[in-house]
C-alpha cells in the first residue's frame, strides 16, 4: 500500500502506537493526565475543582463544599462525605484516634475484569487516602467515649468486601473491650464481587460481633448516609437500636449486575427496591431524619438517654398489698 493509498478491504489499520490505544483511549488521557496528577499534589488539584450539585445543578467550589460538610449551599443536598471528614464531624476535636484494621487478604482470587483488581485497589487507596472501604476510629462524642466505623464511599464506591467486614468486626470488638457504644455510618454501592467467598463470609461474622455488642447492653447506632446497598449495611440497619438518616439517603438491594466492574454505569445503574430515607421512615426502618450538621448533637442526646443508669423504679401494688421498691439496675 502506498502512502495515502487505501487499505485493502478486510485489512485492519493498526493505530499509531503511543498515540491512540486499541481501546480508543488517547495519549492525553493515557499519559499527560496521569503525569500531571503525579506532579501536582492531589489536594491542590481537588481544591481547585468545581463540583456540580447532582440535585439542583449549581456549580460549587470544592473548598466551599468541603467547608459546608459537603452540603450544597443552594439546595441543602447532602453529597457523599469521606470517612476522615465523618470522624471530624462526629467526634470531639483531638479526642479521637484511628484503629488499624487486621489485614484481610488483598485480591485473594487474583481477579480481573476490564482491569486487574489489584490495580483498582492501589488506585482507590491513592485517591481516597484510605486503606479500605471502611475506616474505624475511637474517640469522644460530646465527652462520651464511642467507637465509629465509617464506610468510605470514595474507595471503590464503598463496596463491602473482606476488609470491610473485618473493619466492622474489629469496631464491634473494640466497643465491647472499651464498654463503649458502637456507631456505624453507611455509604456503600454494594458487595465487592472480586473478593468472592471471602466477602460473603463476613456477613455471619458481622452479625455475631453485633450480637456480642447487644449482649453487653451497648447501644448500636447506625447513621444511614447515602447509599446503603450492601448486605453488611442491611444487617447493621436490622440490628441497630437507633437508626438516624441523612435527608434523601437511600437503602436498597445490591446492583442488578453485581459482576459489572465497580466504576461502570452497569454497576451504578438504578435498581428496583431502592427506598429513600423519608419512605424508609414511614415504613419504620428509620427512627429519625436529621441534617448532617445536627447528627452529632442528635447522637449525643440519644447516648445520654441510652447510657443513663436505670433509676430505681417504684412499683405500686394493687390495693390491699404493700408498696414494693425494686431496684431495676441492669446488674441487679
Ligand atoms: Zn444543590
Amino acid at each position: 500500500m502506498g502512502f495515502g493509498g487505501r487499505a485493502p478491504s478486510g485489512s485492519r489499520v493498526e493505530p499509531w502506537p503511543g498515540i491512540t490505544g486499541g481501546n480508543g483511549m488517547s495519549w492525553l488521557t493515557n499519559f499527560v493526565r496521569p503525569t500531571l496528577r503525579r506532579w501536582i499534589s492531589p489536594r491542590v488539584l481537588r481544591e481547585a475543582q468545581w463540583v456540580t450539585c447532582p440535585k439542583c445543578g449549581a456549580t460549587v467550589f470544592h473548598r466551599d463544599l468541603d467547608a459546608n460538610w459537603r452540603i450544597c449551599p443552594h439546595c441543602d443536598h447532602h453529597l457523599t462525605l469521606s470517612a476522615a471528614r465523618r470522624f471530624d464531624l462526629l467526634l470531639d476535636a483531638e479526642s479521637w484516634a484511628r484503629i488499624e484494621i487486621p489485614g484481610a487478604p488483598a485480591d485473594p482470587l487474583k481477579f480481573r475484569d476490564a482491569r486487574r483488581y489489584g490495580e483498582r485497589l492501589k488506585e482507590a487507596a491513592a485517591q481516597s487516602r484510605e486503606a479500605e472501604a471502611v475506616a474505624v476510629a475511637h474517640g469522644r462524642i460530646d465527652g462520651r467515649g464511642a467507637v465509629i466505623a465509617a464506610f468510605e464511599p470514595h474507595f471503590l464506591c464503598g463496596t463491602a468486601g473482606a476488609a470491610a467486614g473485618e473493619a466492622v468486626v474489629a469496631a464491634a470488638e473494640l466497643a465491647v473491650l472499651q464498654d463503649a457504644p458502637l456507631l456505624v455510618v453507611t455509604g456503600s454501592q454494594g458487595p465487592r464481587i472480586p473478593d468472592g467467598a471471602f466477602a460473603l463470609l463476613q456477613l455471619p461474622r458481622v452479625i455475631l460481633a453485633l450480637r456480642k455488642v447487644a449482649e453487653r447492653n451497648l447501644p448500636l447506632i447506625v447513621v444511614l448516609a447515602d447509599p446503603a446497598f450492601d448486605p453488611i449495611s442491611e444487617a447493621l440497619l436490622q440490628q441497630a437500636d437507633v437508626v438516624l438518616a441523612e435527608p434523601e439517603a437511600r437503602l436498597g438491594p445490591p446492583p442488578a449486575d453485581p459482576f459489572a466492574p465497580m466504576d461502570t454505569p452497569a454497576f451504578l445503574a438504578p435498581r428496583g427496591g431502592v427506598v429513600g430515607a423519608a419512605a424508609a421512615r414511614r415504613r419504620g426502618r428509620i427512627d429519625r431524619i436529621a441534617d448532617r450538621r445536627d447528627i452529632k448533637a442528635e447522637i449525643a442526646a440519644i447516648l445520654d438517654i441510652l447510657c443513663r443508669p436505670f433509676p430505681s423504679a417504684t412499683i405500686l401494688a394493687y390495693p390491699g398489698q404493700e408498696t414494693k421498691l425494686i431496684d431495676a439496675a441492669p446488674d441487679a
